[in-house]
């Protein structure tokens, strides 16, 4: 395709009744008029998916995820074809596509499918000639022709693979707020909305809950440089946020911004005998009922004993302390206790790599703010630590005022200082 075409993806929100749907189509209709291809991805009307996830749990406690997926689909097909509608209605010829139409393939994992390819043969030709194509998000079929869905936030990696497919200039994702954030605004009033941001700073973002693009959609733009832009539905005049690769003309601020997360736990199992393979079993047990552990320490030991603690989220606390306190009881250890009042605060920003100093930096504020840190984790571009839990909102405030994220970055220097 040229790549003239561009693939816009519109949210539950922005579809969520019939006055935004022809807002949709009017805004839509404009990028068109102004000479552009354009497909459209649309996920389901606002509370659509709940509301059909609901009324089957009404008549099962557990429904079979193939009947889950072909009820889901439909939340798509309708905001797909009243777009379309819309569309037409506004004189803008327009083919509404579902999931089997658009040629999406995928594996057979109900429910949370992966795309296996993607045959764009009907939709080029229906570009061609000069219509939109609007795509129903969120679906394809697997081999045995049976509906899947891609998981909750799935539209949003349906367009960029469609994009990718397509060989689009970008993929607009559209959505209920300017962009993405410095930080929740909520939390911080002065949070301010980046211009730009690369894959790897979203990709840590979206790990670290930023709910504004689906991680697979991140990991899939920056697998095929596919460049994204977030942006408002309801605010024409902002440009959005771009998420690319990293370059060098972008702003490039040491720290792009603070992140908080409270759904999480801690667990510590104390005095467990200092020896090979100890830390092995208790993390196997764990990986066995697939709950995934992020921060670990372990203390330096004492007298051939040692303390290991770690964190998960909260959902999957309950399952995994009678796990630990069986491997409690199997390594002989002290005791094993879980502490679900503290939350992650974590600070991205790609210019960490090239700046000494940041953690420092943080560890400062911190202190100053009178909060305590009772872990600490870092990659590349991101230190993350575990705090108290009352004190969330004041770290998140005080980390976007020390590295003053609320005012437009400088242009970091040429020359990187070494971390
Ligand atoms: N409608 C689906 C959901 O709510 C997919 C999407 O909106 O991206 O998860
Ligand atoms: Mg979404």
């Amino acid at each position: 395709m040229s790549s003239n075409l561009i693939v816009q993806k519109f949210g539950g929100t922005s579809v969520g009744t019939l006055e935004k749907i022809q807002n949709v189509a009017r805004r839509v209709k404009k990028s068109r008029d102004a000479g552009k291809d354009v497909l459209v991805v649309v996920s389901a009307m606002a509370g659509e998916t709940d509301k059909l996830l609901a009324m089957a749990r009404e008549l099962s406690e557990r429904p079979e995820r193939r009947e889950i997926d072909l009820l889901l689909s439909s939340g798509e097909r309708i905001s797909s074809a009243l777009l379309s509608i819309a569309l037409q209605s506004l004189g803008c010829p327009a083919v509404a596509l579902t999931g089997r139409q658009m040629g999406l393939v995928t594996d057979n994992i109900h429910t949370r499918a992966r795309i296996k390819s993607i045959n764009a043969d009907r939709a080029l030709d229906i570009l061609k000639r000069n219509h939109v194509v609007v795509c129903a998000g969120f679906q394809g079929i697997n081999e045995n022709g049976d509906v899947t869905t891609l998981g909750r936030g799935g539209s949003d990696t349906s367009a960029v693979a469609l994009a990718v497919a397509l060989k689009a200039d970008r993929c607009e994702i559209y959505t209920d707020v300017r962009g993405v954030y410095t930080a929740d605004p909520r939390i911080v009033p002065n949070a301010r909305k980046l211009n730009m941001v690369s894959f790897e700073e979203m990709l840590e973002m979206a790990s670290l809950g930023a709910k504004v693009l689906q991680i697979r959609c991140v990991e899939f733009a920056n697998n095929f440089n596919m460049p994204l832009v977030v942006r408002s539905t309801f605010d024409e005049e902002d440009e959005g946020t771009l998420v690319c690769q990293e370059n060098p003309d972008m702003e490039q601020p040491v720290v792009s911004g603070v992140m908080s997360d409270k759904d999480q736990s801690k667990i510590t199992i104390k005095g467990v005998p200092d020896q090979p393979g100890i830390a092995a079993k208790i993390f196997n047990a764990l990986a066995e009922a697939s709950i995934s552990v992020d921060m670990i320490i372990q203390n330096v030991s004492a007298e051939g004993h040692t303390d290991i603690s770690f964190t998960l989220p909260t959902t999957n606390l309950q399952e995994a302390m009678p796990i630990m306190q069986d491997k409690g009881k199997e390594v002989h250890a002290e005791s094993v206790s879980s502490d679900s009042d503290i939350s992650k605060i974590s600070v991205v920003g790609a210019g960490m790599r090239s700046h000494a100093g940041v953690a420092a930096r943080i560890f400062s504020a911190l202190s100053n703010a009178g909060i305590n840190m009772m872990m600490i984790s870092t990659s590349e571009i991101r230190v993350s630590c575990i705090i108290d839990k009352k004190g969330t909102e004041q770290a998140v405030r005080a980390l976007h005022d020390e590295f003053k994220l609320d005012q437009e970055p400088q242009r970091v220097s040429e020359t990187p200082t070494g971390a």
